[in-house]
């Protein structure tokens, strides 16, 4: 690419990770695809990025996002991490995705600019390192209302089609998302440091996520103990956040947990509709271990993994290290239960604290249980005080809980109004429902109608709205005899 194209498009890389030692990466490019053609493109992520748009849609603009040429100062590489999926440790990495390079906004972010499905790499092991269009348009949609959400994640830049058949099941057309990150290091590229590199390079990698993501591991008093406690802050908020909002990430691998605290890899994900915590959609999570129960208790699992990851930093002496990875991991609880009483309050417009407080929420979650409520519309009715069509309203457990609900709200200073406005604010309007998800997806990549996801993306892109254009979008499916499923890997 010219220095003019390169200045018109806003590339402005600077790639960090690839000046870790070699044994975190694989240099390579992406494989080139047929003809490339561009499905979608987010502009205002693009804007905020130092990006382009326009020059973006253009045909180098799709080359670039396609990986059919290679911006000038990127540094195409694949990135070797491990990882425990399903309880089961395996050496992973990029097997389909490429990390392009870092790009430096106009703000002076570094966020990584990764392309999935670009291709086979040294880590694909039987894998084609391709992805099909429906489930990048699934990570695209799903992602970008998370982020509406007020919930880190990954985003989404692009969608691409490469022209070109992959085989899954079926024929499907082939894509490539333009996925753009905090950064990628995960929980397993900790674990792979930890079993597959030396001391001395796990330390440059803990020294490297130090100064990327927490700067303030330079004056604390043990920087990997430091590293410790501030990805499990991160973690115990935002996985408060999911079981606040009814998501389900569906494979809490700790190759899909990342050190930022965002939300990653939105293959099996989905959002529940009937509250039930041992709801799972995932048709290859057969015991429940990721169900929406669970996440917490995985969460605090993963986090082990990465204690015991850093262990040799944490201290000379191995009971020493043991003992602080260890109370580490049992702040975690802790950390979680009270973002999530924190949210749960806010769910409810209660601005103060009381200890019967945990009480009151969870008796209404057993009888949104009892009664199958769906979640979202549940608190969203509250909010409202629109107590009409739900099986729930009828029931005398509820009428009790809503009179000692009503008293807790008045032993608080803040008017019922400013409960309201807190209550509009942490109840969705409309949440990812599954079957209109599936809806845009259908009409995009089996008959190339790309107006129903185009609707869909507006009306999620502004959650706590509450507008009338929103309202279809919080009714129910029809009732269905095959439970919805997700699948993984795709
Ligand atoms: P995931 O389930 O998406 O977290 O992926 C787990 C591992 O499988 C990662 O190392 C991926 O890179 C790899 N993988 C998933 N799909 C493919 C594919 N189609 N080709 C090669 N590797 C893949
Ligand atoms: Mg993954």
């Amino acid at each position: 690419m010219t220095k003019k194209e390169r200045i018109e498009t806003g590339w402005n890389f600077d790639n960090s990770y690839a000046r870790l030692p070699k044994s975190f990466f694989s240099g390579l490019s992406p494989t080139p695809v047929r003809s490339p053609k561009l499905i979608i493109l987010n502009h205002s992520l693009a804007t905020s990025l130092g990006l382009n748009a326009e020059d973006l849609e253009s045909d180098e603009g799709v080359a670039v996002l396609a990986g059919n040429q290679i911006p000038e100062g990127a540094f195409p590489l694949a990135q070797a991490y491990a990882g425990h999926q399903f309880g089961h440790f395996n050496r992973l990495g990029d097997g389909r995705a490429l990390l392009l390079g870092e790009q430096i906004t106009p703000l002076d972010e570094r966020f990584d600019i990764h392309l999935k499905g670009s291709g086979r790499t040294p880590y694909s092991r039987r894998g084609d390192g391709r992805a099909a269009l429906g489930p990048m348009l699934r990570e695209y949609i799903i992602s970008e209302a998370m982020h509406a959400l007020g919930i880190a994640t990954t985003r989404s830049l692009a969608v691409v089609t490469t022209g070109e058949s992959i085989i899954r099941e079926t024929e499907l057309p082939g894509a490539i998302l333009v996925r753009v990150a905090a950064s990628h290091l995960r929980v397993g590229t900790f674990q792979y440091a930890a079993q597959w590199v030396t001391i001395e390079e796990l330390q440059m990698l803990a020294d490297y996520t130090l100064d990327r993501h927490y700067p303030g591991g330079d004056v604390a008093e043990n920087r990997y103990l430091f590293l410790l406690e501030e990805v499990i802050k991160r973690q115990a908020s935002l996985i408060a956040k999911w079981q606040l909002v009814g998501f389900i990430h569906g494979v809490m691998n700790t190759d899909n947990m990342t050190i930022s605290g965002e939300t990653i890899d939105y293959g099996p994900c989905a959002f529940m509709d009937t509250y039930d915590p041992e709801t799972v959609f995932s048709s290859i999570d057969i015991q429940g271990r990721y169900a929406y129960g669970n996440q917490p208790y995985i969460g605090g699992w993963n986090l082990a993994r990465l204690a015991e990851s850093l262990l040799p930093l944490l201290h000379s002496d191995y009971a020493k290290s043991m003992e602080m990875a260890q109370n580490a991991i049992l702040n975690f609880n802790k950390l979680y239960q009270s973002n999530w009483l924190a949210g749960m309050r806010a769910k409810l417009g209660i601005f103060n604290e009381e200890v019967q407080d945990q009480a009151l929420i969870e008796d209404l979650l057993a009888i949104m249980q009892k009664y199958r409520a769906d979640y979202t519309n549940t608190f969203r009715a509250l909010t409202f005080d629109k107590l009409g069509d739900m099986a729930l309203f009828e029931t005398t457990e509820f009428a009790e809980w809503h009179v000692r609900w009503q008293e807790r709200l008045g032993r608080q200073e803040e008017s019922k109004a400013s409960s309201h406005l807190l209550m509009r604010k942490s109840n969705p309007a409309i949440i990812p429902r599954n079957h209109r998800v599936e809806e845009a997806l259908e009409a995009a990549a089996e008959h190339g109608d790309y107006s129903v996801m185009d609707r869909l993306l507006n009306v999620l892109s502004n959650p706590y709205a509450h507008s009338t254009e929103q309202e279809e979008y919080a009714a129910l499916p029809e009732p269905s005899a095959c439970p919805y499923q997700t699948y993984c890997g795709t």
